[in-house]
């Protein structure tokens, strides 16, 4: 069985049991099916860090209840441990945790206030698969964790998604939800498959923003697979089809992946230690040594102070940054309020979003992302 195989690959990454991994189509099904597993429903509060992906939120008001948000560290991206134990009310059942851009958040900390509340924990890993937190990997240490196997997670199977079940009482849970996982459809192996063959021989840096570009338009049509569906994006109610199983073609691509992980986050490591040097060395804000131990470095962040125009020289010049987190809900980038978040209450996650750029981590060589930044130093914060 392909499926137990690639189970037991991940399993063996996480370092935890084949029979607590699950899959699916999407890491925010994922997240869905662990969010129903811990019975939250209408009314019910979950906390989660104010700088996310709006699928996050979604999830959460899918079930009827309430995303809570806190607001992050600029030295981190992660959420605020400190303001956490504000937000808890009588409601709340979760704290979810996020390891942005690869570095973990305090999760032991959050653990501690978490069983204080008597709440379950999250971690949503989809930046921080193969990563550490204090010598653990990454997902071992909440109730459950979700990961992404999307176009840039830390290995791509495209689409995809999965979670780790590490509280025991909620194993039959999640097992009594495997029977409800809709089938892919044909339709959708076909151009998956399509599309993962696109990737790999016709994107590269001359064509990626063209592709780039097309490809986000179609996907808010609904006219091709997208990593979000139009609807998605502008109301809160459960897309058909959501509830959906991973596909052959995802667990084939997976397994395939999963063998150059390492070298890849190798590669990763190296990079941003060339990134830190640079900025450091040009009194930028750069990522400290001090967190290289619970770092994925998935993309490397950096501020600068004019993001459009940053974007549009570097599209000119071929170097491929990234956009991630232009918003706290990325990527809506308006009326946030839909998703009940007031940007006047998460100062540092909204200034944040404005400045932000993310740098390649993934490329054999990024001397020509450090040139660029060196001709264009005086946008950089
Ligand atoms: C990508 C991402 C997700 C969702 O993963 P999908 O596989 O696209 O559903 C959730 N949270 C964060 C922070 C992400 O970046």
């Amino acid at each position: 069985m392909k499926k137990e195989d690639y189970k037991n690959k991940i399993a063996a990454v996480i370092n935890c049991s084949q029979e607590q991994i699950f899959l699916y189509w999407k890491g925010r099904v994922a997240l869905y099916a662990i969010l129903k597993a811990m019975g939250i429903g209408e009314g019910d509060e979950v906390i989660i860090p104010a700088f996310t992906c709006v699928v996050v939120p979604n999830a959460i008001l899918y079930l009827g209840a309430k995303p809570i948000y806190v607001d992050i560290t600029a030295e981190t991206y992660n959420i605020n441990v400190e303001l956490i134990e504000d937000a808890i009310t009588a409601k709340t059942k979760i704290i979810i945790c996020q390891n942005t851009f690869g570095l973990s958040s305090d999760i032991e900390q959050i653990i501690s206030i978490a069983k204080k509340y008597n709440l379950f924990t999250i971690e949503d890993c989809t930046h921080g698969f193969g990563g550490f937190y204090n010598g653990k990997p990454n997902g071992s240490y909440c109730d459950a964790a979700f990961y992404s196997t999307q176009w840039n997670k830390p290995f791509s199977t495209g689409i995809g998604g999965f979670s780790v079940i590490n509280n025991p009482n909620l194993i039959d849970k999640i097992n009594n939800l495997e029977s409800k996982k809709l089938k892919t459809t044909l339709f959708d192996n076909v151009t998956l498959a399509a599309l993962i063959l696109f990737r790999k021989y016709f994107i590269n840096r001359l064509t990626h923003y063209k592709f780039v570009q097309l490809y986000r338009f179609l996907s808010t049509k609904n006219l091709i697979i997208g990593s979000t569906q139009g609807s998605e994006l502008t109301e809160l109610k459960l897309p058909e089809n959501y509830f959906k199983d991973i596909s052959t073609i995802q667990v084939l691509a997976g397994i395939k992946r999963l063998r150059k992980l390492n070298d890849l986050n190798e590669l990763r490591k190296i990079n941003a230690e060339r990134y830190t040097s640079f900025l450091s060395k040009n009194n930028k804000k750069y990522i400290d040594e001090k967190f290289f131990g619970n770092h994925l470095f998935l993309k490397y962040p950096i501020l600068v102070k004019n993001r459009e125009l940053f974007l549009v020289s570097a599209q000119k010049e071929n170097v491929i940054l990234g956009d991630w987190f232009h918003s706290p809900l990325y990527p809506v980038k308006e009326e946030l309020t839909l998703w009940k978040f007031d940007s006047e209450k998460f100062p540092i996650a909204t200034k944040i979003s404005e400045k932000i750029v993310n740098l390649p981590t993934d490329v054999t060589d990024n001397t020509d992302v450090i040139r660029f930044l060196d001709n264009n130093l005086n946008l950089i914060i």
